[in-house]
This record gives C-alpha cells, structure tokens and sequence, in this order.
C-alpha cells in the first residue's frame, strides 16, 4: 500500500464508509464530511474535523488546576476519506492535469482543476 495522501489540509473530504469496517468513536451519522485539519503523509493518515472524536483527560497544570477532558480529533488512514470536489461538490477521485506550467489536481466528475 502506498503511503500517498491524495488530500490536503484544508480539503473537505467525505467518509468512506461500507466497504470498511472502521469504527468511529462518534456515532453521528450526519457527520459524513468534514475538513482535513492535518495531513500525515509519513503515516498515510489524515485529521479531519469532526472523524474519530476521542476523549483526552488533560490532567490538572498551574494554568488549568482541575484538568480537563477533552474531546479531539484522532486521525484516520486517508484511504478512509474521499475528496468532495470544491467546485462541484461532489465526492470524486483526484487526478492531475498541468494547467499553464502548474501542476494542478483535477475533479474525475466535472473535469475541472483546483490546487
Ligand atoms: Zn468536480
């Protein structure tokens, strides 16, 4: 398997989902696209907003006495995610196109390019 990342941070990408058994801590079902926070191509994984929400307990420091729980974002292997394409809106497959020198990445649905 290929550790590529075919998102990029800043993307809203839209979860996968039947074909993989992966267990998402957060049942919300409504919750099916979000924007990727962080990218980890080293890892081939992703952070998106709002995927695989995981309670931290923060214990107790000097600016913060009784510590805290809080709920963050755990990442998730990018194959899990596909991109929605910004101007179509809908969840495609990213190819790439060179448009005037630059490489750029293209919708598989509507055929145009973005960054
Ligand atoms: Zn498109």
């Amino acid at each position: 398997m290929s550790n590529k990342v075919h998102v990029k941070t800043g993307d809203t990408v839209i979860l996968r989902t039947g074909k993989y058994d992966y267990k998402f801590k957060n049942k919300d079902k409504d919750r099916l696209t979000g924007k990727v926070l962080e990218v980890s191509p080293k890892e081939g994984k992703v952070i998106v907003e709002g995927f695989n929400m995981i309670t931290k307990h923060v214990k107790p420091t000097q600016m913060n006495q009784s510590g805290n729980i809080v709920r963050a974002e755990a990442p998730i292997y990018a194959c899990k995610v596909q991109l929605v394409c910004p101007l179509c809106g809908k969840p495609t497959r990213v190819g790439h196109a060179v448009v005037d020198g630059k490489k750029q990445r293209q919708c598989k649905k509507c055929g145009k390019t973005f960054e």
